[in-house]
């Protein structure tokens, strides 16, 4: 996997106050991507275990809330694998942090997906340039949704976060 960019006491991209993993990939092409310089698979720098302890560290710090997957997609198929076992570490070594992951696939077409199983919030689905809303939470389009991934899994439909 490579990323593009760790950014650290983030407000922007979830809840408190964050760290950000920008991974490179994304195969949606959506017009007005405000980030196209994360779509090739190839660009960045290789994420090693160098990168990983730097986002633990920032974990260890008490006033981090969690930690947020975004890009690029991080469930593009260069990245799920890894994305996923790293959420899975997090989950397991951080259990009071909040995992929060931004994707364009829709929450339908992830069903069965592992990494479900780790991610506190999902927002899914393409930037859609023509339902743009600044208003808007966490999201840039209104087609697109801040998922509450565990009560969507109980409830079986979609659970917007709060
Ligand atoms: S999914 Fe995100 S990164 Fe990928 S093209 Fe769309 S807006 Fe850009």
């Amino acid at each position: 996997m490579r990323y593009h960019n760790i950014t650290k006491d983030d407000m922007l991209n979830g809840d408190g106050l964050r760290v950000v993993l920008w991974v490179a990939g994304c195969s949606h092409g959506c017009p007005e991507c405000q980030n196209p310089v994360t779509w090739d698979p190839n660009g960045g720098l290789p994420f090693t275990e160098k990168e990983k302890h730097e986002l633990f560290d920032e974990l260890e710090k008490p006033y981090i809330a969690g930690i947020t997957f975004s890009g690029g997609d991080p469930l593009h198929e260069v990245n799920e694998v890894e994305i996923t076992e790293l959420a899975k570490e997090i989950r397991d070594r951080f259990p009071h942090k909040t995992i929060w992951l931004y994707t364009g696939y829709e929450w339908s077409a992830l069903t069965g997906h592992e990494i479900l199983n780790y991610i506190d919030v999902l927002v899914d689905g393409r930037y859609e340039k023509e339902l743009r809303d600044t208003r808007l939470h966490w999201r840039g389009s209104a087609n697109q949704h801040v998922i509450d991934v565990k009560e969507s899994l109980r409830q079986g439909y979609i659970v917007s976060h709060i």
